[in-house]
């Protein structure tokens, strides 16, 4: 009899994942308060009030960024700048750094340190350090960097906890790095068909490109609302995009939810760039990844709480039966497909030429 065979593209990586939990998923001991699941694993410290939590992200040529597009200096600033959104997105304060870096040859020393001043900037924005790493021979260029993050054990905040009720928001804007993402890649295209003498004019989308290039983990918000008093109940950053995370918050919240597409905040240059592409902005909002924006499920009543301008209602929670729903902008409401960034289905980075979320 042969060896069974699954593909990785028939389970996904969600699908991968829940495979792989449920061999090593029951190794834990009393002080791991959160395993494999959310956007940081959290345990307790011996002082029982103090809990650390620790994440990991990869960063692949080819597979997330292309180096063509890609100024190396800002490649070590997403590199920590991811890290540190799913460190925020448990409510904690980013700590230390280390870094494994696989390095082609035709990469130079001068690019690696133009690399690490990327870092060192993410570090000093962010208040971390880098504490380490590994260096090795690649065929491409490799990274993975892990954050340890520290934040008190009744402030952690998880992707369950929304109740039916609560409201769903959203911080900052959606589907701008996507839309960047579109730019660089039409830019792409252009200077291979008309060669290196090709300069192109990039000025009316320097925003979106930014948010491509140099995202940013929002950890001035959480800031924010630790001095405004504000407790959102359930809580996950944006990196697969917006459908893929309200469906995360709502399985593990047992809930449902409906999102109005109308209330998604969106940039004006954001809507130019599906206006020039001739797209409907609102699937860059919905479906489009790497915003490293926060959503989370806030109880009604913090809601003069928290500073209007930081902030968008873009929908509510509702009971597990009424599932996860869309009002379009014309009014119907229909179900809300969890679509969104996922390794291994077909027209992922690996086989074709969009760059991945992490
Ligand atoms: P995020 O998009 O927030 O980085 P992921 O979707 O990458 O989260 O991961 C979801 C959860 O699965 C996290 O708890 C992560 O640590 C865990 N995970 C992902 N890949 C693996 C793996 N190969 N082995 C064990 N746990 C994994
Ligand atoms: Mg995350």
């Amino acid at each position: 009899m042969s060896e069974p065979f699954t593909p990785l593209s028939e389970v996904g990586e969600f699908g991968l994942i829940d495979r792989l939990q449920a061999i090593v998923g029951d190794l834990s001991d009393s002080d791991l308060i959160m395993g494999i699941g959310d956007d940081a694993a959290v345990y307790r410290l011996p002082d029982r009030e103090t809990v650390h939590v620790i994440t990991t992200d990869a960063l692949l040529e080819g597979v997330h960024f292309d180096r063509l597009m890609t100024p190396m200096e800002h490649l070590g600033y997403k590199a920590i700048a991811v890290n540190v959104s799913d460190v925020v997105a448990m409510n904690a304060e980013p700590r230390y750094a280390t870094i494994s870096v696989g390095i082609p040859a035709k990469i130079s020393v001068e690019m690696i340190e133009a690399f690490y001043q990327g870092i060192r900037r993410a570090c000093t924005k962010y208040g971390l350090v880098l504490v380490g790493g590994d260096t090795t021979a690649a065929h491409t260029l490799c990274l993975s960097v892990t954050v340890v993050g520290e934040t008190h054990m009744d402030e952690v905040i998880f992707r369950r906890g929304a109740r039916p009720g609560d409201l769903l928001c959203v911080s900052g804007d959606l589907g701008a790095a996507y839309a960047g993402l579109k730019i660089l890649l039409e830019q792409r295209r252009a200077l291979t068909e008309k060669g290196a003498n090709y300069r192109p004019d990039l000025e009316p989308f320097r925003y979106v490109i930014q948010r491509q290039l140099l995202p940013e983990a929002r950890l001035d918000v959480i800031r924010d609302w630790r001095v405004r008093g504000i407790r959102p109940r359930a809580l996950i950053d944006v990196s697969d995009g917006l459908a893929s995370e309200v469906h995360h918050l709502c399985r593990h919240s047992s809930c449902g939810a409906i999102v109005y597409a109308s209330a998604i905040p969106v940039a004006l240059e954001t809507r130019e760039v599906a206006e020039h592409f001739a797209e409907d902005v609102d699937t860059y909002a919905l479906f489009g990844g790497e915003d490293y924006e926060l959503l989370f499920a806030l109880p009604p009543e913090q809601l003069e709480l928290l500073d209007p301008t930081s902030f968008s209602v873009i929908g509510a929670f509702l009971p597990a039966d009424q599932g996860v729903q869309v009002q379009t902008p014309e009014g119907a409401i229909i179900p809300l497909e969890p679509a969104g960034y996922q390794h291994f289905r077909s027209g992922d980075g690996t086989e074709g030429e969009t760059p991945a979320a992490s």
